[in-house]
């Protein structure tokens, strides 16, 4: 099994999920995931994609066996064989410019046949002497037999047959020697021993050209598996428009590493026809070949996000507490939070865990733990809307909590909630302005851990500040 990533961008969904199936089904057949970097296209091939790509490969727990292997450093293999291929007689000079394929190509659309290129093979000694004097250097193409087809027995869209007459005599060599995208995969696949090549539908094109090189070079194909398209809700191609397309944006966002191959497991796999959520060890153990569909998949955010619910609270608080602090670590955010936010954090763990759908929303619901206190515009609406009614019960709430001598989820719960009964008042009309009043939102975690996480006297001291910020308003009016 092997990933063969092109290191021109990111790590896309498409990708990461191609490599994940590779990945499982090395791991639970006992075969080797080999990683290699097709980066033979020295113009769209960066270091920084290829750093980018083993990073997220990383950070998803897609190990490998073998690699990275860069193509671009395995050029004297694949110069053996194209040598071989011509030795086979298999491929021929196409000394055509591009401008003579052109024409060829408009002659055939004229004529109503598929504009299939192939290379003149009758020059004359005058003709070659010519291109000699201009300095032309030919490509080497596959002779493609017209007549022939090729066969794939693809694993999961069944037999596949492809008629050679309309496949070109596809380029194996450039005119500065080195091999293009087919040779050098079909080679490398060969000499790497790949048993299954499992990629992209998108490139089953590509595979009779392979196929037809490796059986020229008098070897067997790999066993193919081309898994199915991928789109977003809206039946069309994933892409950026969809929300996160990457890795990096979906780790961004604060989706777990477990959640994240969940996902990318169920597009185009499935176990039955109900079990949705899957530990990566579940799927390591249950992932077959057999199951995957042909039909397209699709990539819905709002399944990832409740996919990411559960994977968040199937951690343990230990895990959760170190997935969530290695996340707000990256993003700058534990620095920003500033000294002693760790233990806060650490005692957050079970409010912001039953409410969270993504890492990113911890600052919605627990940042203002470790800022001033800042009121937003639709809070201070809420709160001023009815002046007096908000003096009235954050002054109530205020004075059971300066009562309390014990400041827990209990204490603090028992005396908010005996003080609204005592006033009359709806639980909402009444702990709305409590929340104002410490965090200057309308969404936290709940109000009792907001106050004992906060503590006594820093909750008592925001409670007069917004008091006094209240009753200033209240005189001016
Ligand atoms: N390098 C190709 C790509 O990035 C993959 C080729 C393959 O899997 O055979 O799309």
């Amino acid at each position: 099994m092997r990933f063969a990533p092109s290191p021109t961008g990111t790590l896309h969904v498409g990708g990461a999920r191609t490599a994940l199936f590779n990945w499982l089904v090395a791991r639970n057949t006992g075969g080797d995931f080999v990683l290699r970097l097709e980066d033979t296209d020295r113009e769209r091939s960066t270091p920084e994609s290829e750093a980018e790509i083993l990073r997220a490969l990383s950070w998803l727990g897609l190990d490998w066996d073998e690699g990275p292997v860069r193509q671009s450093e395995r050029g004297d293999v694949h110069r053996q064989a194209i040598e071989r291929l011509r030795e086979a007689g298999a491929i021929y000079p196409a000394w055509e410019s591009e401008e003579e394929l052109e024409t060829q190509r408009a002659a055939a659309r004229e004529s109503k046949q598929a504009p299939v290129v192939r290379g003149r093979r009758d020059w004359s000694d005058e003709d070659l002497a010519r291109f000699e004097a201009e300095g032309r250097q030919p490509v080497w193409r596959f002779a493609v037999d017209p007549a022939g087809e090729t066969v794939i027995d693809d694993y999961v869209r069944g037999e596949v047959t492809f008629d050679h007459g309309s496949i070109e005599d596809f380029v194996v060599a450039r005119s500065d020697g080195t091999a293009t995208y087919n040779l050098a995969a079909a080679v490398d696949d060969l000499d790497m021993r790949i048993s299954h090549v499992i990629r992209g539908e998108d490139h089953i094109s590509n595979t009779p050209k392979q196929m037809m090189v490796i059986r020229a070079l008098g070897e067997t194909p790999p066993e193919y598996a081309h898994i199915p398209l991928i789109l977003g809700p809206d039946k069309k191609r994933l892409s950026k428009r969809h929300g996160a397309d990457s890795v990096e944006d979906l780790e961004e966002t604060g989706y777990v590493r477990s959640a994240v191959i969940n996902a990318l497991a169920l597009l185009g796999w499935s176990f039955d026809d109900k079990t949705t959520v899957f530990t990566i060890d579940e799927l390591v153990e249950k992932f077959t070949m057999a199951r995957v569909s042909k039909s397209p998949a699709v990539f819905d955010v709002a399944k990832l996000d409740k996919l990411n619910g559960r994977h968040m609270r199937l951690m343990s608080d230990e895990e959760f507490l170190e997935t969530l602090l290695g996340y707000l670590e990256r993003r700058g955010r534990l620095a920003e939070y500033g000294e002693g936010a760790e233990a806060v954090i650490r005692e957050s763990v079970p409010a912001v865990k039953r409410k969270l759908s993504r890492l990113a929303e911890y600052d919605d619901l627990a940042g203002w733990l470790f800022r001033p206190l800042v009121v937003a515009d639709e809070a201070w609406e809420v709160v001023s809307k009815d002046l007096k009614h908000s003096i009235q019960v954050i002054g109530g709430g205020l004075g059971r909590l300066e009562e309390l001598d014990e400041f827990t989820t209990e204490s603090v719960k028992d005396a908010l909630q005996d003080q609204l009964h005592i006033m009359g008042e709806a639980a909402r009309d009444f702990l709305e302005p409590q929340r104002i009043a410490i965090t200057g939102q309308l969404i936290s975690i709940g109000i009792y851990e907001s106050l004992v996480l906060l503590g006594r006297e820093e909750a008592i001291r925001r409670y007069r500040e917004m008091l006094g910020r209240l009753a200033e308003l209240w005189t001016a009016a």
